[in-house]
């Protein structure tokens, strides 16, 4: 199965690139919501965040960033939201991890706020106490899904169980 993402790596789909280096690359995204939005994504084949080594999230987040701001700069935005779609129940589309940052004016109509849910205590409850529990386990600055990532074995493994976390199996088989 091709990947849209994966052929624009590789320069077989011509888009206008604003960014690129040996590990990502930031396009012009014809799909916008509105003009001058960005796609920034990495050269390799990851599907969802999760599966995208540390210090390549670090990278490709800075990148983000710096447009952003050239965003603000060049194209006299009032703001930006800066936008991942991680798993087909967000909307996900291209099984390949993508940020993209749009530009936004007052009063451009375009819509990306939540009205808040009337939310069962419990079910919050519930939630806070499940989450808290992994927050307190959490080590960061370990990277340890880089050190698993070495081998081009271990990151089949991981892949295929990211597969099965996140459902992406279907995710796959979009064309
Ligand atoms: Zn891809």
């Amino acid at each position: 199965m091709k990947c849209d993402y994966c052929e624009i790596g590789k320069g077989k789909i011509p888009l206008e690139v604003v960014y690129e280096d040996d590990q990502l690359m930031a396009v012009i995204s014809e799909t916008a919501a509105s003009p001058g939005q960005i796609s920034v994504f990495p050269k390799e084949h990851y599907t969802i965040m999760e599966l995208v080594p540390d210090s390549l999230v670090d990278h490709i987040f800075k990148v983000a960033n710096k447009l952003s701001t050239i965003i603000f700069e060049t194209l006299g935005a009032q703001g930006t939201n800066i936008i991942v779609q991680n798993g087909i129940s967000a909307g996900q589309e291209i099984p390949h991890f993508c940020v993209n940052i749009i530009p936004r004016r007052e009063g451009d109509v375009l819509n990306f706020q939540w009205k808040p849910k009337q939310l069962m205590e419990e079910e919050m409850d519930t939630a806070h106490l499940m989450l808290k529990q992994e927050g307190d386990n959490l080590v960061i600055g370990s990277d340890k899904k880089e050190a698993v990532v070495q081998g081009k074995e271990a990151e089949k493994i991981e892949e295929k169980e990211g597969e099965e976390n996140y459902q992406l199996k279907q995710l796959k088989r979009k064309p």
